[in-house]
């Protein structure tokens, strides 16, 4: 299958991501978000990352021009019906994603294969939500998205081979790495990943060590590139919090139980960089 038009609902740190690596691959995409204003936002983060890569002599002004005329922007999920392929990676919310899919379903053309790059929530959940149980996947793109490599693809239940392997052929043509993982809540990477990141928000808020101290020892401890608090603010405490959330509702197992820290921070709006506060401050 061709996929010439891509569509992404969500204009935010994945879903311009997603974007910037489509259009650079050569495809057309709709970048869809519900005010003009925020996807406005995630089209001025796109072109400014294309214009760190000219000026670091990665592509030339006419190339970077190119892609950003690959990119339509959009505030009405409507014009989603033109598009052959669908990445939504709005909010990390149930009931936001599917009021996304009933209306997706409801305007796409029946071809079309509805992807979410959902972090936790079962894919079998959101399809159910849909007439097209065949032809929802999940779609999990890594952050910073133009940088990492991986994408997890999950399938549930009713996902077809087909709509599987239409996915996966377009990440490698999207230059990444697809990884299968099956469909339980957190998949692979946040099952593993979001524990290890909510037990060092414990750390701290049992007094274990200082936010430094806790990122210092992981990384020269571990050899993780970055310490687990400051991932969390990169992915976003509110996205952390909803993961961990979905992964104690869906396995009913007390060490899933987010830290209370966490969610004082999440209501108290200090969400990581996205907001300028997290567990560091940012200018
Ligand atoms: P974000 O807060 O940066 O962006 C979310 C965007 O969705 C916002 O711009 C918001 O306005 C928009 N939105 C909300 N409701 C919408 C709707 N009905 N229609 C269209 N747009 C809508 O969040 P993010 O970090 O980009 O996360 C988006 C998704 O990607 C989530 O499902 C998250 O779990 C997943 N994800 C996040 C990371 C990460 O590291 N942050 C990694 C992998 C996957």
């Amino acid at each position: 299958m061709n996929i010439k038009t891509f569509g992404v609902i969500g204009a935010g740190q994945m879903g311009n991501g997603i974007a910037q690596v489509a259009a650079l691959s050569g495809i057309e995409v709709i970048m869809n978000d519900i005010k003009a204003e925020f996807v406005e936002r995630g089209f001025t983060s796109i072109k400014k990352n294309l214009r760190r890569s000219v000026d670091k002599g990665r592509m030339t002004d006419e190339e970077m021009n190119a892609v950003l005329e690959r990119i339509r922007t959009s505030a009405d999920i409507k014009d989603m019906a033109s598009v052959d392929f669908v990445v939504e990676a709005a909010t990390e919310n149930e009931t936001i994603k599917f009021q996304i899919f009933k209306d997706l379903d409801q305007i796409c053309e029946p071809h079309v294969i509805l992807a979410t790059n959902t972090s936790s929530i079962p894919i079998g959940r959101i399809a159910s939500h849909t007439g097209r149980p065949g032809k929802i996947i999940g779609m999990h793109f890594m952050n910073p998205v133009p940088v990492m490599k991986l994408i997890e693809i999950i399938r549930g239940l009713r996902t077809t081979d087909d709509t599987f392997k239409i996915t996966w052929n377009l990440a490698v043509k999207l230059g990444k790495t697809p990884a299968e993982a099956n469909d339980y809540p957190g998949f692979i990477i946040n099952r593993i990943l979001m524990p290890m990141i909510n037990e060092a928000v414990y750390c701290l808020y049992h007094g274990v060590g200082s936010r430094e101290d806790i990122d210092t020892v992981m990384t020269l401890g571990a050899n993780h590139p970055m310490g687990p608090l400051a991932l969390a603010d990169l992915i976003g405490l509110d996205t952390c919090l909803a993961i961990m959330d979905t992964l104690f509702d869906g396995f009913k197992d007390t060490k899933y139980r987010p830290c209370p820290l966490l969610k004082r921070y999440v209501e108290a709006g200090w969400l990581g960089r996205k907001t300028g506060r997290g567990f560091y401050e940012y200018k």
